[in-house]
């Protein structure tokens, strides 16, 4: 089968190395791709923002999957105009990319559906949230309705602080995503990530994560898409973990169908484990960058049979997801700069020396410009490896970064921190 994949991170690359192994595969395509990625696939200059050249793609390279790594396209509505070609599509349709595309949609369901979520307000106006902020505690929580990159949430500690970012909400900053803020309540706890394949009505669970958001060691400095991850989150226990399916994912998965927009897809939760047990901090509709590339490393089976499963809606007829007991930690490498403005063009050497050790190094933000390998992005490089522990993970993954030479490149050196703690007590 021809396959193809849209995207062109790190994520991607740890998709593409999976479905690669498939001997259902007949060739992969991919678009835009990377250097890693161009591995294991034919790279292709398609862009994913143009629906019909997408479409006549698929047709005259009879692709029998198409596999949407990123969220832009899924709430653009592009698998929904691959499905009406009869393309299987893994990725939901617009009104269920909602779950990722709008935070109010999100909460107005688990409302509907009484799922655990923080209390809210969905304001339009910044009078009207001005307002509505003496209904919350501080510290409060002030979000953009819309997609932000990760940007577009504020935890304001204090009424000074709200309004300023009332002001900056609504003064379109945020262009469109800001046009709807939701004011939330704080919530305290630990934060997991858990995963969930779903065709619409059966659900596989997918195993859980946990990620490091912001740039520097011991959880300082601004917000990233993510310095690293590591699977499972034990942290999440098996008690919790049904827990979640049978108060977050399942009511979620029933409403939605209930309701005329079936999510197919992975649904990815945010979690925030709570005293009063687990609550919804947000949805994604895709795989997260890290954790896609720790989520596969743990993997054992045929990538390209379970997400055409879930294209197809045969998601019932499948065995549940094997995953390796084993721990997968990954390290982001990133340009200097990162989150801000990345030094582009710095040279990368080493990744075979690395790869030697044991490790895999998924591509992310890399170019090759005259034979050699460059940084060409924010995240560069994902250097992920496996472990009887956290710890003996994080070891070799760090053993792995320090055999690359990236000048101009920079890492965390603590990714994993909370388990290697609780695994020394
Ligand atoms: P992402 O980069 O994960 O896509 P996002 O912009 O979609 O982020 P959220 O995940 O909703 O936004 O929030 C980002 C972070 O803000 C969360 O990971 C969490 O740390 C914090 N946060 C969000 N909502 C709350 C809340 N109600 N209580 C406490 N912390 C919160």
């Amino acid at each position: 089968m021809n396959i193809l994949l849209l995207g062109g991170g790190g994520r991607e690359h740890a998709l593409a190395w999976k479905l690669a192994q498939s001997p259902r595969l007949s060739t992969l395509y991919a678009a835009p791709g990377n250097p890693g990625i161009a591995q294991h696939a034919q790279l292709v200059d398609l862009d994913a923002t143009d629906h019909r050249a997408v479409l006549d793609f698929t047709v005259r390279h009879s692709i029998g999957l198409v596999v949407i790594g990123p969220e832009a396209p899924l709430v653009d509505g592009l698998a929904d105009n691959l499905r009406t070609i009869g393309v299987p599509v893994f990725g939901p349709g617009r009104k269920a990319a909602q779950l990722e595309g709008s935070k109010g949609f999100t909460k107005d369901l688990c409302q509907r559906a009484g799922i655990p979520t923080a209390a809210y307000i969905r304001v339009t106006s910044k009078d009207g949230a001005i307002a509505a902020l003496d209904d919350f505690a501080l510290p409060v929580v002030i979000k953009a309705d819309g997609l932000a990159a990760g940007k577009g949430v504020i935890i304001a500690q204090t009424r000074d602080e709200a309004l300023a970012a009332l002001d900056e909400m609504f003064s379109g900053a945020f262009g469109a995503a800001g046009e709807e803020v939701v004011l939330e309540e704080f919530m305290t706890g630990e934060e997991a990530s858990f995963f969930a394949l779903t065709d619409g009505a059966f659900i596989l669970p997918f195993g859980s994560a946990q990620d490091h958001k912001r740039v520097g060691d011991g959880d300082t400095g601004p917000n990233t898409g993510g310095m690293g991850a590591y699977s499972p989150a034990r942290v999440l226990t098996p008690e919790l973990e049904r827990q979640v399916i049978d108060t977050i994912i399942r009511p979620t998965v029933d409403t939605m169908a209930a309701e005329g927009m079936p999510y197919s897809g992975v649904l990815y939760a945010g979690l925030m484990l709570t005293r009063e047990g687990p609550k919804l901090i947000e949805y994604n509709a895709r795989f997260g960058d890290p954790e896609c590339q720790v989520l596969m490393t743990r993997f054992d089976g045929d990538l390209v049979e379970l997400l055409l499963a879930v294209a197809q809606e045969k998601l019932a007829e499948h065995g549940p997801v094997k995953l390796a007991d084993r721990t997968a930690l990954t390290v982001v490498m990133a340009a200097n700069g990162y989150p801000g403005t990345p030094e582009k063009g710095g040279a990368i050497e080493g990744i075979d020396a690395a790869e030697a050790t044991g490790v895999k190094v998924f591509h992310a933000g890399t170019a090759q410009k005259g034979g050699v390998l460059v940084a060409n992005g924010g995240r560069v490089l994902n250097v992920t490896a496996s472990g009887a522990s956290v710890a003996e993970a994080q070891a070799a993954a760090y053993a792995a970064v320090d055999a690359i030479d990236f000048p101009t490149g920079f890492c965390r050196r603590d990714i994993g921190w909370r388990e290697v703690a609780r695994e020394r007590t």
